[in-house]
């Protein structure tokens, strides 16, 4: 899943980062200009750190290089959501790739991470949101959503990943079960309030 956004557009990236860290935990390094907020959902967040180290070290070098540049242009953020709101789309998204003009950011469903037995799946959906980063440092990205999906699929599948990871209906059933049980404790992380923080 790939969004653009003109949101952010003008604004000072590193004055933002800078209060989403006054209010909340300091984020950690997955790169050098990729940082992940591992302060809400413990448990998925040990979960995607781990499986991040393992996507990363499988992606072929030459396109790490490319990311890491277009990382260097437009620093990312990484979060995990307790519902992926952004956008109204019929199937709630496993990861998405947003891109502004100043940055990148990458939101995760939290309980995907947390629940997926086979961490092959969750490998190829943060493989499948490097692609489309990959795909914008390349000039290679449209915004014919249905091209942009079989393109980013398909190198996500040359790198050696699932190209379209599908969770299976007791996934699903424990996807919703969690979210009714932990809605008190993370039902306001949303994916939607991940950007309204920006
Ligand atoms: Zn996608």
């Amino acid at each position: 899943m790939c969004s653009i956004s003109a949101r952010q557009s003008g604004r000072g990236t590193s004055a933002r980062r800078d209060k989403y860290r006054r209010g909340n935990m300091p984020m950690i390094a997955l790169l050098p200009e990729l940082n992940f907020d591992d302060s809400v959902f413990v448990t998925a967040s040990n979960r995607f750190i781990k499986a991040f180290v393992a996507t990363w070290q499988r992606i072929p070098a030459d396109a790490k290089n490319v990311i890491m540049d277009y990382l260097g242009l437009r620093p990312g953020r990484a979060f995990l959501c307790f519902a992926m709101d952004l956008g109204d789309l019929p199937v709630e998204p496993l990861g998405r790739c947003s891109i502004s003009e100043n940055e990148i950011v990458f939101t995760f469903l939290a309980p995907y991470i947390q629940h997926a037995a086979d961490p092959e799946g969750v490998f190829a959906v943060i493989a499948h949101e490097l692609a489309h980063c990959h795909n914008h440092a390349m000039g290679t990205w449209t915004s014919n959503e249905a091209e942009e999906e079989q393109n980013t699929r398909r190198l996500a599948e040359s790198w050696g990943f699932h190209p379209e990871p599908v969770p299976n209906p007791e996934l699903l059933a424990g996807i919703e079960r969690w979210k009714v049980s932990r809605k008190l404790e993370f039902g306001e992380h949303t994916e939607k309030r991940v950007f309204s923080l920006s």
